[in-house]
């Protein structure tokens, strides 16, 4: 079975694929698909977000279309950046900028108020109008100066209480068995054997 992972990030698309190894699917991404427009990410939630970039990949491939949105709610911000995460400090995209203007923003709030979370939306379309969602999600603590060098966007300012470091300290393999991308990646295993024995059976019949 080919599914396709409605992103160009190829780190997305490694990762995706070392958790499928065993499952014969094989795994294409937006590098496979010439004149790709970027969607406009206009939804008000990760899994909006998620949805709208499936739900084009499977129009535009007829491939069963995997597609994530993912981003940092932080509960002394009401939430933000929530999915403006990328795009924090505005254009263009900036992870430095983006860290510095939270940081400003939480400058005066005490440590036990700077919790936050990373969170992912993963959806699934099918070229039979089925749709499913996964989510992952790391809670954590904004700190107040940024530590690490590994990762990128938020991660050196996130601090996770778990490993008592922040998600840019930890290693990549670390952070694959426990970040919120992770999580929403590892439950599509089910849902995609699922929909692989039934198009085994469709296959069959006709
Ligand atoms: P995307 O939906 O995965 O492209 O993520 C949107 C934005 O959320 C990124 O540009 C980052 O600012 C932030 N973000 C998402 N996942 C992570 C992560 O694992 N570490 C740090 N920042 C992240």
């Amino acid at each position: 079975m080919k599914i396709i992972l409605a992103t160009q990030n190829q780190g997305k698309v490694r990762e995706l694929r070392e958790l499928l190894v065993d499952e014969e699917i094989e795994v294409l991404s937006l590098l496979d698909i010439p004149d790709w427009e970027d969607v406009v990410e206009n939804g008000v939630t990760f899994p909006d977000n998620a949805a709208l970039k499936a739900r084009v990949a499977v129009r535009r491939t007829g491939l069963i279309a995997l597609a994530d949105d993912s981003g940092l709610e932080v509960d002394a911000l009401d939430g933000a950046p929530g999915v403006y995460s990328a795009r924090y400090a505005g254009e263009p995209k900036d992870d430095e900028r983006n860290n510095d203007k939270l940081l400003h923003l939480l400058e005066t709030i005490p440590e036990d108020k700077r919790t936050a979370r990373f969170r992912c939306a993963l959806v699934i379309a099918t070229p039979f109008g089925e749709e499913y969602l996964t989510e992952g999600a790391v809670e954590g603590r904004i700190l107040t100066l940024r530590r690490g060098s590994d990762g990128f966007g938020y991660d050196p300012v996130f601090f996770i209480p778990e490993f008592a470091r922040t998600m840019a300290e930890l290693t990549l393999t670390e952070k694959n068995t426990v970040s919120h991308r992770a999580q929403a990646f590892r439950k599509v295993i089910p849902i995609l054997r699922d929909l692989k024995d039934k198009g085994n059976l469709l296959q069959g019949e006709f």
